[in-house]
């Protein structure tokens, strides 16, 4: 398997003579395999010169999958310079998460509407196809990919590639869960260690992976100021990806206020965090035009996952109840997610909530951890001793992100935790992962 990265960087493309060498174009990442099927992770302005490098080949026809984390600005805005898709004959196969807002096809359309480009995507000669995806094991160009929701102010998936006796993961744009990475008292370093279900999830998605390339946008100093923006830093990264296992780290999606002083700078920290980690981490700053073969190993073990599930949520309706003893919170909240096309029904307590549960199963209850009267851990102990809200998600959220409140609301049932304070787009994407690992075929 071979990985070339065609832009590494975050946000918006930065050219100049201070990113020359870890580069200055917005996401792309090339994947061949050894049968010679294409993946390509996200299509940022990195896919304009990928797409002169693919045309140069000289093949009679290109087959061209491309995985979308997200749609944001800098994942898509090389997508209308592919040239591989104006040449008919080629094909062109786009995956990515399914949205809280119109298809995958839609998205991409908005963005080549005639007021920002002069040629529309049903214009282009190449044979399309869209795939929505939500988490699960897919087979994308004869390769097996598994995805995994990521914590991101918008629907973002990782993707996990098993193919050639090797694991390749690349999980862009995401934020940690948790601010703690580990639970209290418990020995850092391993998996079983972490304190935020989500954080954990996410470890396990990396294991023993041979390579990892993940978003490290900021520096520990700076990720306080920009948290709920949907970025990582580097400690968190090198941390989990030691406990996962990870034999190969690349650190992306470069911050386009960092030149390459900067970015040399985190790779020397990172190192030196990976030695502290006590693992062989081999980690590295992601820069383009960089390249790495992955040789095979006889111990690659496939991903599996509880519930192989590719059901669709898209088409769907939620039924949400909002449990919250602020009028304010409860009015932002429920007004955010009615935009997003879900019922909603609001509780100011805790019994309230409770007598409406018993008339009306909701699909799932967004529930404040700290009321008065009738707290949300006392709530959730309620629903999970009944046998008919024993599986109801709960979306807790916190202002507290301390152990043991955090680990013993997972253990008495709580679904996911979200920490005080967030932003709506990031709120409403958790939600729509909860609903969407819900409603699974079991
Ligand atoms: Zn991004
Ligand atoms: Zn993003």
């Amino acid at each position: 398997m071979r990985v070339r990265f065609w832009g590494t960087r975050g946000s918006i493309a930065t050219p100049g003579p201070g990113t020359n060498h870890f580069g200055g174009n917005t996401s792309c990442v090339e994947l061949t395999t050894a049968n010679g099927d294409l993946l390509i992770f996200d299509c940022g302005t990195g896919a304009h010169r990928l797409a002169a490098a693919l045309m140069a080949q000289g093949k009679k026809a290109i087959h061209a999958n491309i995985l979308l984390g997200h749609t944001h600005w800098d994942h898509i805005q090389g997508f209308p310079f592919f040239s591989p898709a104006f040449i008919k004959g080629n094909s062109v196969a786009i995956y990515g998460p399914e949205g809280s807002r119109g298809s995958l096809h839609h998205v991409l359309a908005g963005q080549m509407e005639f007021t920002y480009f002069p040629i529309k995507l049903d214009q282009l000669p190449a044979a399309i196809t869209y795939h929505d995806l939500t988490e699960g094991i897919h087979n994308i160009g004869g390769v097996r990919v598994a995805t995994q929701f990521l914590n991101h102010p918008a629907m973002t998936v990782g993707y996990r590639v098993e193919a050639d006796g090797v694991a390749m993961v690349y999980l862009v744009d995401h934020e940690p869960f948790s601010d703690e990475l580990w639970r209290a008292g418990a020995e850092p370093g391993r998996i079983e260690s972490i304190l935020h279900e989500g954080d954990r999830r996410h470890a396990k998605f990396m294991a023993d992976a041979d390579l990892v390339i993940h978003d490290a946008q900021y520096t520990p100093d700076e990720y306080p100021s920009k948290k709920t923006w949907g970025h990582s830093s580097y400690d968190y990264v090198v941390q989990i990806a030691a406990a996962a296992g990870v034999r190969r780290l690349a650190l992306t999606h470069h911050d386009p206020s960092h030149d390459d002083a900067f970015v040399a700078d985190i790779e020397r920290k990172a190192r030196a965090l990976a030695l502290q980690c006590g693992t062989a981490l081999d980690v590295f700053c992601a820069y383009e035009g960089g390249e790495l073969t992955l040789a095979p190993h006889s111990t690659l073990k496939p991903f599996a996952t509880a519930v192989p599930f590719q059901a669709s949520v898209a088409q769907r309706h939620f039924h949400i109840l909002v449990v919250d003893d602020q009028p304010d919170m409860l009015t932002l909240i429920g007004r955010a997610l009615q935009d997003e096309q879900y019922t909603v029904s609001k509780a100011t307590s805790g019994p309230e909530a409770l007598r409406m549960i018993d008339e009306h199963m909701p699909d799932l209850v967004v529930l404040d951890y700290k009321m008065t009267g009738m707290d949300g851990m006392a709530v959730v102990k309620t629903l999970r001793a009944k046998p008919e809200s024993r599986l109801l998600p709960v979306l807790m959220l916190t202002a507290m992100t301390d152990e043991p409140s955090t680990r013993a609301g997972f253990e008495a049932g709580v679904t996911d935790y979200v920490t005080k304070p967030f932003s709506i787009p990031q709120l409403t994407a958790r939600v729509r992962a909860c609903l969407a690992r819900s409603k699974a075929p079991q």
